[in-house]
């Protein structure tokens, strides 16, 4: 049996970590590419999620490499999510790939523990040792999600501070490889130094003013660099200093009801969405309350053509919390036909307006530098990597 699994932006070292713990192999499909979407968009129904179609091109890739069972996070829905892993499994049979299996990995509530199911049904030996091993798989997979989190809030920070350009993207990649590689306890718990000193290295202009700005939305394209044209990357770029919530860990977190940040931002979004209509929809509306009483500069709104529930929270975001909170927001609706020219355009022509707007709230004296909300908000970025990145960077 070889086990393989979608992209999912840097998530790669952690899944492959929680199949291998069981002593399973694990194929990697290629990093998404034209080839793989042109696939996915070819074999899937027109009008699906552009996840499906991106997914199912990477499912393609990692069969050609000999991949035999494929591994497929499912919800419960409400929206299209619940049913990727059955319509995929069914399409790649027509396409003549017969043996294949596609495992549900059910993570609509991670305390009800069917997840160990679906460790459990790619593991071809079954025998008592079976419980230690998935123990052990879970141990290692939080911990990496935790740090593959910590890394790219370090690389958020860090990337509109470097002087050589590209720095910031060599250090993430290394890092990656680097924790793909540490697979003892005792070397993953000293990790963390691991992540801070690489990040330290980087040859920064402290005299920078970077704009902060929150990028949120759909969790597949809002980590995917190839499904999101590299926004991330080019926004740092741009001199732009990038919060992002999202991350797997966030999502694990929160599926066994131990993300108290989330619930704040349920609680703030709760007057305008009261309820989980799927996708991100609660949280972006949150998050976007939350940035904007936090002084943010702009908040990016990332998702995927088609994407109901994300379609919804845009509606209230425009016509609503824009109005009430004036954070000066952007919109960006990512399928197979995004094109690099009009999306930078649009990119440059946000970052310029944000900061035209910062001026001239600053000549007017409206902020002060450090600025405090009346209303009360929640300190999520007091993590000890987040402050000691921080303290680097004012340092000097
Ligand atoms: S969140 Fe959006 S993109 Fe993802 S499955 Fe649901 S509708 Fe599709």
């Amino acid at each position: 049996m070889i086990v393989s699994f979608p992209n999912m932006g840097y998530s790669w070292p952690a899944f492959k970590t929680l199949i291998e713990c069981m002593g399973v192999k694990v194929v990697l499909p290629d990093p998404t590419n034209r080839e793989a979407v042109k696939i996915g968009v070819k074999y899937s129904p027109e009008f699906v999620c552009f996840p499906f179609k991106v997914t199912l091109g990477d499912f393609v890739s990692a069969i050609k490499k000999g991949a035999d069972t494929l591994v497929m996070a499912i919800d419960c829905g409400p929206c299209r999510f619940g049913f990727y892993h059955a319509v995929q499994e069914r399409i790649l049979h027509d396409m003549g790939y017969k043996n294949i299996r596609v495992i549900p990995l059910d993570q609509a509530d991670l305390l009800e523990f069917k997840w160990v199911k679906t460790l459990f049904d790619v593991t071809p030996t079954k025998n008592l040792f079976l419980y230690t091993k998935a123990v052990k798989a879970v141990q290692y997979f939080i911990k990496k999600t935790k740090y593959i989190e910590d890394i790219s809030t370090a690389e958020g920070l860090i990337r509109c501070y470097e002087r050589n350009k590209g720095d910031t993207t060599r250090v993430v990649k290394e890092l990656l490889i680097k924790l793909d590689k540490t697979n003892k306890i005792n070397e993953l718990r000293k990790f963390k130094s691991v992540i801070t000193n690489d990040f330290k290295k980087i040859d920064i202009d402290r005299s920078r003013d970077p704009l902060k700005v929150a990028l949120s939305g759909e969790i597949h394209i809002t980590l995917e660099s190839h499904d999101n044209l590299d926004i991330r990357r080019k926004l740092g770029e741009m001199g732009v200093q990038l919060y992002q919530n999202l991350s797997v860990y966030d999502w694990v977190i929160h599926k066994f009801h131990l993300n108290f940040h989330r619930k704040w931002l349920e609680y703030l979004a709760r007057p305008y969405m009261p309820m989980d209509i799927g996708g991100e929809a609660v949280w972006v509306i949150g998050e976007y309350i939350d940035r904007a009483r936090s002084g943010f500069d702009g908040f990016i709104h990332a998702y995927p053509f088609t994407c109901m529930p994300e379609i919804s929270a845009r509606t209230i975001l425009t016509n609503t919390l824009y109005k009430k909170y004036n954070l000066p927001i952007i919109f960006f609706s990512f399928d197979e036909h995004a094109a690099e020219s009009g999306f930078r355009t649009r990119l440059e022509a946000f970052v310029d307006l944000i900061q035209g707007r910062r001026k001239q709230k600053r000549q007017k004296k409206e902020i002060k530098l450090e600025k405090k909300s009346k209303e009360p908000s929640y300190e999520v970025h007091g993590g000890s990597l987040y402050n000691s990145i921080f303290q680097f960077i004012q340092a000097g």
